[in-house]
């Protein structure tokens, strides 16, 4: 197992595959990657590139991966690329957040290509706040549960005045598809829209730890889970959370082939040698050391 230079032990690979998204959500982090990057030039990372650093870091005890975009549903080899990377000795779980548009077309063939489970993004049950038809994100959120993706979530990004009153519908939303649902805090992106937007979750996280008939404390990041009336509802807090980092245990790729150590960052970027699995090797560690603590 492959720990940083703070002591965490480094066992998930958030991969990017692409940067192209049919959404312009305002509020999006585009997992830290810039408007600038090289994808622009045509140099989106290849199934087989990520195959291969798939393969070697799971020789680094990387054992989870989690793909994302942009939007990964539009990469027109998803399917492969899931397929290639469940062929890989050693990675244990792979799961894909998305916006849910094109999973009703997905999600059996990326199920039986190994996908284990499923991030949906699903902002609100209004159509106009979210971008995109409910109907359809429903069919997809369906499509996922009956394809057998599990465990199911949506990810729920809470904002000061858009959906802040919506958190009960969600809760009902998630029973009905028997899904956990993540309140998730704005990260920042944009000092002004932050500013105007962000609603902290710690009353709402207060509520739930009252209300919970249950709690769970995740092996993974250490995040606790709520069981309120049936659904479990877990609070992602990352602006200004120590634990957020402390228990940070990802290393990202991006989708032109970098290795980023910190969503928040961009100077410390890695290009990944691809002349050879040691080259390869030797740029994820050198990505690994360069992971720091952001909010201290
Ligand atoms: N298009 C896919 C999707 O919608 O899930 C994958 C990419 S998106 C960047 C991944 C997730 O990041 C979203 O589901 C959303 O929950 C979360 N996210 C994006 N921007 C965020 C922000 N500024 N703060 C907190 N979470 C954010």
């Amino acid at each position: 197992m492959v720990k940083d230079t703070c002591g965490r032990e480094i066992t998930l690979m958030r991969l990017s595959v692409t940067q192209k998204c049919n959404l312009n959500c305002l509020y999006c982090h585009r997992e830290g990657e810039t408007e600038k990057n090289e994808i622009q030039n045509g140099n989106e990372i290849s199934a087989s590139e990520i195959k291969r650093v798939v393969m070697v870091a799971s020789e680094l005890g990387i054992k989870k991966i989690k793909i994302t975009g942009g939007e990964p549903l539009l990469r027109k080899d998803i399917v492969d690329v899931v397929k290639e990377i469940s062929d890989v000795k050693g990675i244990v779980d792979i799961s894909m957040t998305t916006n849910g548009f094109f999973l009703n077309k997905f999600a059996y063939q990326l199920k039986s290509n190994g996908l284990n489970r499923i991030n949906i993004g699903c902002d609100s049950l209004s159509s106009s706040i979210l971008q995109k038809n409910i109907k359809n994100i429903e069919e997809g959120i369906k499509s996922a549960a009956d394809a057998g993706l599990n465990p199911l979530k949506i990810n729920m990004v809470v904002l000061k005045g858009i959906n802040d009153s919506e958190i009960n519908n969600m809760i009902e939303i998630s029973k009905k598809y028997s899904a956990i649902l993540q309140l998730i805090e704005l990260i920042p992106t944009n000092k002004v829209f932050f500013t105007q937007f962000f609603f902290s979750l710690e009353g709402i996280e207060k509520e739930l730890e009252r209300k919970a008939n249950k709690i769970f404390v995740r092996d993974v990041n250490f995040r606790k889970q709520y069981l309120v009336d049936g659904v479990v509802v877990e609070v992602v807090r990352a602006y200004l959370n120590r634990n957020f980092c402390k228990n940070c245990r990802k290393i990202r790729i991006t989708s032109d082939g970098f290795i980023k150590p910190c969503l928040m960052r961009n100077d410390n970027l890695v290009k990944i040698n691809f002349n050879s699995d040691e080259a390869i090797m030797k740029s994820l560690l050198e990505g690994i050391n360069k992971r720091e603590i952001y909010y201290k």
